[in-house]
């Protein structure tokens, strides 16, 4: 083979959201998109907020057009670190400067860097907590690292602490958190944080070497109750963050995002080159300068989350209602529905059959459980839930 082998494999294999949306497009051409209810894809279905559109303009209007689209310093421009950096020390009463910000094109560009920063041999390990976002096996194996699953609690979805402190091995680089949880909507809890940042110091000092904590937090800003959502760089000082604008201010294909390093970290300036090297080997400097300018004048802008909460409650209440079981989710946009007899694919494809268009998950790490986005209109939700209904009679 005259090509990579494993990029071969990743390029041909469609991922089975790609397969549903395919088939949502299909089905939509022939019965009516009316009449489809695609809950497959995590795509915000509210609209940024208006002061999203008006920074474009008004720098678009303002702005020397040679600088506004130009290449800004690879680790993004110094004004817009220090404005994340002032946003962040404002929230979380932490002490950033912009050498410890790094713009990137969103959190899977985070991710990535973050990985290939600081996986230094073969085969170290990083730790993932499932139900998992399924493109982390992607990002640790392409940077050499082994991708170690631990347990959920069952019922709360919350990290089971024991299998965590059991999966923890001399070998472990890095443990990704992400939280509110893509898929299951769950917000890890304060305790929860407590003792999974209490067990890694232990680890730390037991094996003589840093393990380093990266919070995957596209979801941040998605939270439905008073819930609190811990900033883990206040609980474990080697936290990386990696943020991202795409679902916090609905700009997925703008790809905008940052990593910030904790000022606390012992070896953090090392680290934080690390990641500039990271970030250039991988090709991912100067992350997209017109949407730099823009979130650094947003930082404190925020989506409408109502029509998300709305549309958790219809389906979180008429599912459960019917007889489906799942945990209330406190954030992010998804519900993680067990499928009745444990078989996730069955459950597709009887939801298919009524035109319910679902995520079978077992590809995240929990067999048996299903996904359903509700970041769609609202009207999407009310028509399907009679649906949901005939789908319950049939398979309860
Ligand atoms: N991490 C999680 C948990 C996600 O769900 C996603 C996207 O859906 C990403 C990372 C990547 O997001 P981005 O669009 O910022 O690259």
């Amino acid at each position: 083979m005259s090509y990579n082998s494993k990029m071969y494999g990743l390029g041909s294999k469609r991922s089975i959201i790609r397969e549903i949306f395919e088939y949502s497009k299909l089905r939509a051409s022939e019965i009516g998109a009316d009449n489809v209810f695609d809950f497959s894809l995590g795509n915000p279905s509210v609209p940024a907020p208006a002061e999203v559109n008006e920074t474009v303009r008004r720098l678009l209007d303002t702005e020397d057009s040679v600088l506004l689209h130009g290449y800004t310093s690879a680790q993004g421009d110094l004004r817009v670190r220090q404005a994340v950096a002032d946003s962040i020390n404002r929230r979380f009463d932490l002490a950033l400067t912009p050498q410890h910000v790094y713009m990137t094109c969103g959190a899977a560009a985070s991710l990535s860097i973050c990985l290939r920063a600081l996986i230094s041999e073969a085969g170290e390990e990083v730790v993932v907590f499932a139900p998992f976002f399924t493109e982390y096996r992607v990002f640790v194996e392409n940077a050499g690292g082994v991708l170690v699953q631990c347990a959920p609690e069952e019922d709360t979805f919350q990290i089971d602490l024991a299998d965590f402190a059991a999966k923890l091995t001399p070998n472990t680089k890095a443990v990704i958190v992400n939280s509110p949880n893509n898929p299951s909507g769950v917000v890890y809890s304060k305790e929860t944080v407590t003792a999974l940042c209490k067990i890694l110091e232990e680890k730390q000092a037991e094996y003589g070497h840093e393990i380093y904590l990266i919070a995957d937090e596209p979801y941040r800003e998605l939270v439905y109750s008073e819930v609190e959502v811990p900033y883990l760089m206040k609980h474990y000082s080697n936290t990386l963050v990696c943020y991202s604008f795409s679902k916090s201010l609905s700009l997925p294909g703008e790809r905008i995002g940052y990593i910030a390093v904790n000022p606390d970290m012992e070896d953090g300036s090392n680290v934080y080159l690390a990641v500039c090297g990271a970030g250039r080997a991988l090709g991912y400097v100067c992350a997209p300068s017109l949407f730099q300018q823009v979130i650094a004048a947003c930082l404190d802008v925020k989506v409408n989350l109502d029509a998300y909460r709305v549309n958790r409650d219809l389906l979180y209440n008429g599912l459960t209602a019917c007889g489906f079981r799942c945990v209330k989710p406190d954030g992010a946009f998804y519900l993680f529905v067990k499928a009745p007899g444990g078989d996730a694919y069955a459950l597709y494809e009887a939801a298919k059959n009524h035109e319910i268009l679902v995520v079978p998950c077992d590809d995240f790490g929990v067999t048996g459980y299903v996904r359903i986005a509700y970041c769609v209109d609202r009207a999407r939700v009310e028509r399907a839930l009679p649906a949901f209904r005939r789908l319950a009679e049939e398979i309860f």
